[in-house]
């Protein structure tokens, strides 16, 4: 079979020969239960770079070994791109949301053989699902793989803004030393009220972790939570975003971008919110209308904006959110720590050899399957239908 693999580019100062640290730690497994990826072996060191061409996820021994052709690029957008041009022989494309190969409707026309889309990482909104859907293409992704990894990535984000930690460090790579620009915008989390849009894994995650810091916790989800998960961390549950948000101080978003959440941060949403409160989004930045995140942030309606994600990625350089005021934007980092790398490409692994074997893909990995919403994505996802 001809597996096709995007993945973004190597580091600009060439792909690590040495790496800051020796070891990963051992997790036993994820929280509630789920193993980590079970493929029957790897043929990589955990802790290398996996995630960008040269590392090509650990996957080409595997796969020449059993006789399949394994192209691996990070050119996906241009028009004529390798991605294009390798679409009409592929009967596996490997992409990641961090770089995505954006399969659309058009793509799948043009790919007749495609049988598996498989995401080396959470979030298959990249893909048409309504077009995998039709085209009969299993879509499957490497649940949980980097949902701690985000989780992590949002608690970081709301402590840099509301302590204002970038443009503090800032003053320090300029030679300053000016404390008073650094704290007056600079607060303490105790106390506030944080709330999150879906307690997903990384939603959940997130409250867990901040409930140490004595904050408040609020939540929305389409389905509650258990009763006394609620009650040991005190949660607060609101029927929508739109009875949440005016509660908060610090909103995060963790829901899978899909018709229900695209555009749901508009400026009818950000006009209910508290004046100065903080927004981070890390699941999908279609979730939030692009300008009017600009605009609330110009206008102090949000006192800042954080998150890793962009449409499209990757961002062009005029993007707005490069240059907003009080941001604490990165490039789609979170979910690519090089720990979380060594799960998603142990959990594609693991995935291909099911394929590969006929066997089932756990259905905790499905999100389409024999021409419906599947698994994970049954539950989390909506399609237009
Ligand atoms: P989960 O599937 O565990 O959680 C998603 C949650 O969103 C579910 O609880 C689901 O509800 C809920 N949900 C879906 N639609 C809505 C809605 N309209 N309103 C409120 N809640 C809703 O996924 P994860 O927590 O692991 O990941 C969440 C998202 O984060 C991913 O879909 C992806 O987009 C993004 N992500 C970003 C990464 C990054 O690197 N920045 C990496 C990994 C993920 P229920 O199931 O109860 O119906």
């Amino acid at each position: 079979m001809k597996i096709l693999c995007v993945l973004y580019d190597d580091p600009v100062s060439g792909y690590p020969k040495t790496y800051a640290r020796d070891d990963l730690p051992e997790l036993p497994g994820y929280p509630g239960g789920q193993t980590l990826p079970t493929p029957s072996s790897v043929d990589f060191t955990p802790g290398h770079l996996l995630g960008s061409v040269s590392g090509e996820l650990g996957l080409r021994s595997f796969l020449e070994s059993q006789g399949h052709e394994l192209v691996v690029t990070s050119d996906k957008d241009r028009d004529g791109s390798e991605f294009d041009r390798r679409l009409a022989d592929a009967d596996v494309v490997i992409s990641q949301p961090f770089w995505p190969a954006y399969l659309t409707a058009e793509r799948f026309a043009r790919a007749p053989r495609l049988k598996l889309a498989l995401t080396a990482g959470i979030g298959s909104d990249h893909v048409d699902l309504d077009a995998a859907i039709a085209h009969g293409v299993t879509v499957a992704e490497v649940t949980y793989c980097n949902s701690i990894s985000v989780a992590e990535h949002v608690v970081m984000s709301i402590l840099n803004l509301v302590r204002n930690f970038v443009p503090s460090h800032q003053i320090v790579l300029d030679g300053g030393w000016n404390i008073a620009d650094a704290v007056a915008r600079s607060y303490d989390v105790e106390g506030m009220h944080v709330g999150t849009v879906a307690a997903g894994r990384i939603g959940l995650a997130v409250l867990k972790r901040l409930a140490p810091f004595d904050m408040h916790l609020h939540y929305t989800d389409r389905h509650r939570l258990p009763l006394e998960v609620e009650e040991e961390l005190g949660l607060t549950f609101h029927a929508s975003a739109a009875d949440m948000v005016p509660h908060c101080d610090v909103v995060t978003i963790n829901a899978p971008l899909h018709p229900e959440t695209e555009g749901l941060f508009d400026d009818e949403l950000i006009a209910t919110m508290k004046r100065g409160a903080y927004l981070v989004n890390t699941a999908r930045a279609r979730i939030a209308d692009r300008d009017a995140v600009v605009r609330a942030l110009q206008s102090g309606r949000l006192a800042g904006y954080a998150g890793d994600v962009w449409f499209p990625q990757p961002a062009p350089s005029d993007h707005p959110w490069r240059t907003m005021p009080n941001h604490g934007m990165t490039p789609h980092i979170s979910g690519s720590s090089l720990s979380a790398q060594a799960r998603y490409a142990a959990g594609t692994r693991e995935i291909l050899e099911s394929f590969f074997a006929g066997t089932p893909i756990r259905d905790e990995y499905l999100i389409v399957d024999g021409g419906k919403l599947a698994g994970t994505g049954a539950h989390s996802y909506a399609v237009r239908g």
